[in-house]
């Protein structure tokens, strides 16, 4: 094992920022009131899979900055996509124009999905995504002749983003319980922390199958509700009462997608039969540099919006952003650097040694609960004493201390490094989180 950093413990330009930041800046999912106190970096650039703050001191982003970088931050090869680019032009409208890049992308894009003939409609953030997959689905039973079709099923545990329309598929929870009065309706069963989901799953599709648009699922990992994950074969039974039924299944990978479970996209751990009827892209599809987001769907829903022109079977939805240049050029390059440099043969190396490791040093410690992985994905779930604790919090507070950057979700501490991770910076990772751990742990005997 290396040998972990020393705790950063010098005070200058950091608090500053920190306060300058919040006087202007309202960040997501925080509490401004608690952010200078939590001692926020601020970064100022990067180097490969390393950020460095306005102090100069460097972080491994062992959460790939919320789940969007995918080889690392800086990348010459992406950068130089992006300012080739900008050479010729940043942005033009989707909106009845086309661009050469966005068709360039999207014909490399329909190359590798597991979406049978694959057309794509371009957005900038995943719940967008995962909110035009909802409305083709509906609006792809009323173009057949079919409006029965109007239900959902979502799995519990889900989180499809938040819009309203994602945070009703989604499960709740995060504190969005105030939304509730806004969110649709929609037929939940459980899922993966409960081992029958995909029997449950099943069963309601057979009975509910004249009024169900569409399934949605996250395939093999519930990212947000802390790593949960499904048996290959269990989506590969959904999807198969999916097709059997008519039901459409709508895949969000906004979070598995573009590497992070070992292959490219997790659907295809289920095989070669399982094919999503729509899919949603986003966070990692550039390799974490521009917002970019892609609903995929399949040959026969595409045809279902076939029609007259300013007919009603035109699918009226769109965003001015979706579909930008810049970021489809860095899509674009990402897309053949994963295939030039055989990043999922890397993934599937560091994810092994991270297992072991993650045996060796984390499992089975007093503090720790389960540990959940699927490839480069990771969580944590802690086991506090009892009360309010906020051990994710204060274990990734150390862990930041000692050099590498982690976000916890509740008690769960997740892990999501880098897919161009190297053997020794995982050793490093597990170290630092294991000595972070210990020392939370240890605080709460006193
Ligand atoms: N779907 C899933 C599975 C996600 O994990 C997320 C974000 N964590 C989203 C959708 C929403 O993506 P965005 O934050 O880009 O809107």
């Amino acid at each position: 094992m290396t040998t972990p950093r020393t705790p950063h413990q010098t005070v200058s330009d950091a608090g500053q920022w920190a306060a300058r930041d919040a006087s202007v800046v309202w960040h997501g999912f925080t509490q401004m009131a608690a952010y200078v106190g939590s001692s926020p970096i601020t970064v100022e650039r990067a180097e490969g899979r390393e950020v460095i703050d306005v102090d100069g001191r460097r972080y491994f982003d062992a959460i790939s900055s919320l789940w969007v970088m995918t080889l690392g931050h800086h990348v010459p090869e992406l950068d130089a996509a992006v300012i080739d680019q900008l050479g010729r032009v940043a942005h033009t409208t989707l909106l009845g124009n086309g661009n050469r890049v966005v068709v360039e992308f999207a014909e490399a894009l329909a190359a590798v999905v597991p979406v049978d003939d694959a057309h794509v409609l371009f957005a900038s953030d995943g719940a967008v995504a995962v909110e035009q997959a909802a409305k083709i689905a509906f609006q792809y039973w009323m173009n057949r002749g079919q409006p029965g079709h109007t239900q959902f099923l979502a799995l519990g545990d889900a989180y499809h983003g938040d819009t309203v329309g994602a945070l009703s598929l989604g499960d709740g929870g995060f504190g969005t319980e105030l939304f509730d009065p806004l969110r649709f309706p929609v037929i939940r069963t459980p899922g993966y922390a409960s081992p029958d989901w995909a029997d449950k799953a099943v069963a309601c599709v057979e009975a509910n199958a004249e009024e169900l648009a569409a399934v949605i699922i996250e395939p093999l990992v519930q990212g947000a509700a802390g790593m949960l994950v499904a048996e290959p074969e269990d989506l590969a039974k959904l999807g198969a009462a999916c097709r059997h039924y008519g039901v459409l299944l709508i895949c969000d990978e906004v979070a598995t997608g573009f590497g992070r479970t070992g292959k490219l996209f997790a659907s295809e751990w289920a095989g070669s039969d399982f094919r999503p009827d729509l899919m949603c892209l986003g966070k990692g599809i550039t390799g974490g540099y521009l917002p970019l987001s892609a609903t995929v769907v399949s040959g026969e829903i595409f045809a279902a919006f076939e029609g007259a022109d300013l007919g009603e079977k035109t699918f009226y939805h769109g965003h001015s952003y979706g579909g930008n240049a810049l970021a489809c050029a860095v899509a674009l390059r990402h897309l053949q650097l994963i295939h030039q440099w055989d990043v999922l043969a890397n993934v599937t190396v560091v994810a092994d040694r991270l297992a072991s490791l993650l045996r060796d040093h984390v499992v089975g410690r007093p503090e720790v609960g389960a540990v959940r992985q699927r490839g480069l994905m990771v969580g944590v779930d802690l086991d506090p004493p009892g009360g309010a604790t906020r051990w994710g919090r204060r274990v990734c507070a150390e862990a930041q201390k000692r050099g590498v950057l982690l976000r916890p979700l509740g008690d769960v501490v997740v892990l999501m490094p880098p897919l161009t991770t190297t053997l020794e910076e995982i050793e490093l990772v597990v170290e630092v989180l294991a000595a972070s751990i210990r020392v939370v742990g240890e605080q709460d005997q006193r």
